[in-house]
């Protein structure tokens, strides 16, 4: 496929087929990072409702879908986390949950690793970092030894072990205005320096870039570094990523229920170019999405920037 690039303004985009389904299940998290895009936390009262929640197996089902990738907040705090997962599972739909895992060492859950690995849920974690002082001024003081304690839980049922089928990826950002490094080199290092200091295993590293929007925009305004980031991502734009940026093969759902093209769209309030649809809606007639175009903007640089980054980390060498 070619792409029409001109300066400063992001290529146009199709969608391919539909793969995955990402539903944003609640804004509540027991953590409030600093470069968080969706302003999770503790005082956070959006979550979906049972009624919208009931009808995300039924358009697993529909649309034959392979992927719930279940994300937040902390998509394990909302009350039907553990039923949803259980319906998607029995019907052979792989599970993503994107675990903070400071959510495994909070009163109440003490269940929750056990249940995600009985239930061969894959976990996708947050970890920028392998050192505890840059963890914890990205995400919170006490964040890292917690989140060690989290993934040695996890390990403890499997996850992450080399044959034991149990997926536990980690997720980098950089700190600051700087894209991430190469995600195989920096992968060598997380393991290295993980199973040295603490004896942890893991699957996969997966490296992310900041989106400047949300609580993270507003950092670099107040640092007066906005426009510096912004040139830096259009400037490392590479088409090569274009062909694999995560909404072409996915659809993302609000707490409400309204699909939007991406996780980040859906933060921005962009809606995809059929307006505002309810995926109640999705369920009256079977869409088709391949072909469809996507709602682009100059966030989308941070996609395709280096070697490209999506919810599955790089997308290029
Ligand atoms: S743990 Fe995740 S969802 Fe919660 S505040 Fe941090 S980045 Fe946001
Ligand atoms: S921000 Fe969303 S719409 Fe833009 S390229 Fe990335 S995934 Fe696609």
């Amino acid at each position: 496929m070619i792409f029409k690039v001109s300066k400063g303004q992001f290529p146009l985009l199709k969608r391919n087929e539909l793969t995955t389904l990402q539903v944003n299940i609640g804004y509540k998290c027991n953590q409030s990072c600093i470069h968080c895009h969706v302003n999770a936390g503790p005082h956070r009262w959006e979550m979906m409702d049972s009624v919208t929640l009931d009808l995300i197996p039924k358009i697993l089902e529909l649309y034959n879908l392979k992927i719930l990738d279940i994300t937040g907040g902390a998509p394990e705090m909302h009350p039907r986390f553990k039923s949803l997962v259980l319906k998607a599972r029995s019907m052979g739909v792989e599970v993503i949950d994107r675990c903070n895992l400071t959510i495994l060492s909070e009163p109440g859950y003490e269940d929750l690793s056990l249940f995600l690995a009985d239930n061969e849920v894959e976990i996708t974690a947050s970890l920028p970092c392998y050192q505890e002082d840059s963890v914890d001024k990205q995400r919170g003081k006490g964040v890292f030894q917690r989140s060690i304690t989290g993934l040695k839980e996890l390990n403890k049922h499997g996850y992450g072990l080399p044959d034991s089928g149990l997926n536990l990826n980690l997720v980098f950002n950089p700190q600051g205005i700087n894209l991430p490094p190469p995600q195989n080199e920096l992968e060598k290092v997380f393991k290295e320096q993980l199973y040295q200091n603490y004896g942890i295993h893991f699957t996969s590293l997966f490296t992310i870039t900041n989106m400047p929007i949300k609580r993270f925009k507003n950092q670099l305004q107040l640092s007066g570094q906005l426009d510096q980031y912004k040139k830096l991502l259009e400037d490392s734009h590479n088409p090569q990523n274009l062909e694999t940026v995560m909404c072409r093969s996915l659809l993302s759902v609000d707490w409400q229920g309204y699909i939007f093209d991406c996780d980040f769209n859906q933060q921005l309030g962009i809606k995809i170019e059929q307006g505002p649809i309810h995926i109640k809606h999705l369920l009256l007639e079977k869409t088709k999405w391949e072909g469809r175009q996507i709602k682009v903007a100059s966030h989308c640089f941070g996609c395709t920037a280096g070697n490209g980054s999506s919810c599955g980390g790089a997308l290029s060498d």
